[in-house]
This record gives C-alpha cells, sequence and structure tokens, in this order.
C-alpha cells in the first residue's frame, strides 16, 4: 500500500467534494481509501502538503502517432489539411514510426496528466503496445477506409487485435471507420455488424465540418448520424468524434442510441471547424467526453489546456457565462469523460476506482491563493504545474522524472523517424 498525505483532494464524486488535508491510499491498481486525514502505519507515505490531487484526464479521442507532423502544415481548414498535406505523409508512416510517435504522445500524455486515452491510428496494435510500456491505459483501433485498398487486411488485424487483449486490464479495442466521406455505406454497414458481433464500440469521426455534413445529405440524402442509424451501426456503442454540424433530429438519435460525442474544441477552432453545441447536448442528457484530436491538428496532446478551451469556448459562443462552468468543464475531461469511453472504474477518485491520478503544485504564482479549488484549476492552472502523474495504481513520472519510459531514448527515435518520413521535404 502507498499513502499520500495532506493534501487537498479533488475528488470529483457525486458531490465534487474537496477535502482539504486529506489522505489517499492506494491499494494495488485501486483506491483502497479517500478522505479526511487517516493514518497508516508502517506503509510508504507520500507528502502532498501544498499540493492537489485530481483524477487523471480521460482524453476522448486522439491520433497518437501523428506527433510527426505536429507544425508541419498549420492554419489550413481540415480538407486541405488531410488530403493535400497529412494523408500523403502518412503513407511514410511504417509499424516502428507508429510504435515511436504513439511512445512520445505516450510521454507528453503523461506529463500533462492523461491517464486513460481513445486513440485511433493506422494500426492499434503499435498504440497499444507504446500505451502498455507507459503504464497507460485505453482504447485503441485501426483505421478503416475504402479508400484503402487494404482495408481487408486492416479488418482482419483489428479483429485479431480485439482477441488479443479481450481480457486485458488497460487495453480495449475499438471498430475505426474513419468517417463517412471516406468510407462506402456497404462497408460502412459491414464494419458496423463486425463491431457489434464482436462486442467492440465504433470509434468514428462525424460531421466534423460544414462540407461534411452538407456533402453527406447530397451523397445519402442523410446527415452522417441519421445515416450511420440506418446503416444499423448505432446499435454498437458510438463514440463519434466532433459533432460540429449536427441537428436537433441527430442529438436525438445519438440520445436514443446511447451514443457519445468525443468533443475537440481546440482541433476545431484551429481547423476553422466551428464549435459544437455541446451546452445543448448536455441540456438533452447526452454524454460527452472532452479530447484533444490528434497532435497534429491541435497541436498539443494537453488535456489540462483542452479543459480550459472547452470552458471558455461556449461562453464567448453562445454569450453566457453560465452554459460551460467549471466543474462541468471539469467533469467532462475526467469522470463524464470516463463515462462516455464506456469505463465505469475511473475518473473520480472514490475507494475501489482505478487509482488513476495526478499530484499537482498550487505554490505558483497563478495558483497561490486558494479560493475557490475547482475554479482555479480549469481558469488559472497548466499541466507545467504537476509533480507526479499515477495510473493503475503505479507512479509513471515523479519530479521531472519518468519512471516507465526512458525518454531520451524515446525522444531520439521519434526525431530519427520524423528525419526519415521528411528525408526529401
Ligand atoms: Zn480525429
Amino acid at each position: 500500500m502507498r499513502v499520500f498525505q495532506n493534501a487537498c483532494i479533488v475528488t470529483v464524486n457525486s458531490d465534487f467534494d474537496v477535502i482539504r488535508n486529506g489522505t489517499l491510499a492506494v491499494e494495488g491498481k485501486k483506491i483502497a481509501y479517500v478522505g479526511p486525514h487517516k493514518e497508516f502505519p508502517g506503509t510508504e507515505t507520500v507528502d502532498c502538503s501544498g499540493k492537489v490531487i485530481m483524477p487523471g484526464f480521460v482524453n476522448g479521442h486522439a491520433h497518437m502517432p501523428m506527433i510527426f507532423f505536429r507544425g508541419y502544415t498549420d492554419d489550413l481548414n481540415l480538407q486541405d489539411w488531410l488530403w493535400k498535406k497529412i494523408f500523403p505523409l502518412e503513407t511514410r508512416q511504417t509499424a516502428v514510426t507508429e510504435y515511436h510517435g504513439a511512445l512520445a504522445a505516450a510521454a507528453e500524455l503523461t506529463r500533462t496528466g492523461t491517464t486513460t486515452v481513445n486513440d485511433m491510428y493506422y494500426h492499434g496494435e503499435h498504440v497499444a503496445r507504446a500505451l502498455k510500456e507507459a503504464g497507460l491505459s485505453g482504447i485503441v483501433s485501426s483505421c478503416l477506409m475504402s479508400t484503402n485498398e487494404k482495408a481487408g487486411e486492416v479488418l482482419q488485424s483489428a479483429i485479431e487485435l480485439a482477441d488479443l487483449y479481450r481480457n486485458d486490464e488497460d487495453i480495449r479495442t475499438a471498430i475505426a471507420p474513419h468517417a463517412e466521406y471516406t468510407c462506402t455505406p456497404e462497408d460502412l454497414r459491414y464494419w458496423g455488424e463486425v463491431a457489434i458481433k464482436t462486442g467492440q464500440p465504433i470509434h468514428i469521426h462525424c460531421s466534423e465540418t460544414r462540407s461534411e455534413h452538407d456533402e453527406c445529405i447530397g451523397r445519402h440524402g442523410k446527415t452522417p448520424v441519421e445515416l450511420f442509424e440506418s446503416l444499423g451501426m448505432m446499435d454498437a456503442h458510438m463514440l463519434l468524434a466532433h459533432c460540429v454540424y449536427i441537428t436537433e433530429n441527430d442529438m436525438d438519435i445519438i440520445k436514443k442510441h446511447g451514443a457519445s460525442v468525443l468533443h475537440n474544441p481546440i482541433s476545431n477552432l484551429k481547423l476553422a471547424s466551428g464549435v459544437a453545441p455541446i451546452p445543448r447536448m448536455l441540456e438533452k442528457g447526452l454524454k460527452v467526453a472532452i479530447s484533444t484530436d490528434g497532435p497534429a491538428s491541435n497541436n498539443t496532446q494537453d488535456m489540462w489546456e483542452e479543459m480550459r478551451v472547452a470552458a471558455l469556448v461556449h461562453k464567448g459562443y453562445l454569450r453566457d457565462p453560465l452554459v460551460m462552468d467549471a466543474k462541468t468543464s471539469l467533469y467532462y475531461a475526467t469522470k463524464g469523460a470516463a463515462l462516455a469511453l464506456g469505463y465505469e472504474d475511473r475518473g473520480s477518485l472514490e475507494e475501489g476506482m482505478r487509482a488513476d491520478f495526478v499530484v499537482f503544485r498550487t505554490d505558483s504564482p497563478a495558483m497561490n491563493i486558494p479560493t475557490d479549488m475547482i475554479n482555479l484549476i480549469v481558469y488559472s492552472g497548466n499541466s507545467r504545474d504537476i509533480v507526479m502523474t499515477v495510473a493503475g495504481g503505479e507512479v509513471l513520472y515523479d519530479n521531472g522524472e519518468y519512471k516507465k519510459l526512458d525518454i531520451e531514448k524515446v525522444m531520439g527515435d521519434a526525431r530519427a523517424d520524423f528525419e526519415n518520413i521528411f528525408r526529401d521535404r
């Protein structure tokens, strides 16, 4: 057992309790105690005086191996960014670069406090391996596109990956058709059936831009959400990334089927896609997870930053300060995000929950005056104040030191792969 003493604990439990001078005890992968100060004689103790413990972030949508393209092509809209710049260069990714890229992204997630991530990339097995090595957990998937002549092989490997991790404590899998505009209805229907038969969620991009929304109606006479429903896909647990352009009817369909919306406010702003109507979705009772999207469209994997922008953008867009308060934003970056991804065992600090949390200091100039801790976290805090990241009860990062990753090797390998991918550019 390891005991964290003298901390301010932001629980994100159903009462949103903040415990001043609290104790959190970890046994194995789980939280054994959280509450007012309590002694546990003879156990290993970590003194957290002057520090705060809060749940690790749950990142609803990412493309971890895209770290190589960060900063390479910015200030474009989604379609130009994707078709002219990203897709051509992604053909240069290999098994090795996907793995190294995912490891480098895992280091960034760890450093910035994310402990669970839902990722989509070409070969989920490389991301799964990187997550395992980094000590993180999450959902991995292999992206399916009808435009890919090897889609059949990708699907076969996705089915094998699901079998491999079926009883794994840390890795889950999803079936991941890329989007309506890269997949035929026939393929979407079939891949949906595979997801249902193998008991996996479907992770897909949905209504990210106005052109996607309009073109889908032009092609099929339906919005992407209506199309997915008509193809039977909504009978799986749908993890719908973006949902920027969605109708009231789309939201009703999402609600009816218990699907989840993965909200990427920074990526949507940066690619000029728009602002998803998240406050309206929350009013309707939809499940939502705040997410970073990939590192090339954000350009960080920092959920703290994402949580802050999520709390700000809807206020400005709707000219209403009440539509997304600090508590709501923190909730949908932790507990709410976990539930949206189908995890009941994480996202809040309570006995029996998975021991996924971060410890951060409050002696920085921005955090020094202890008024309301949740407001401080969302509007003043910064992931740079994180001193420790714990996932599944294991310390992954402690005062600048990675405990599981050889960070110099991880950074060096990623840098060498970058030189290779961009060799004649
Ligand atoms: Zn994405």
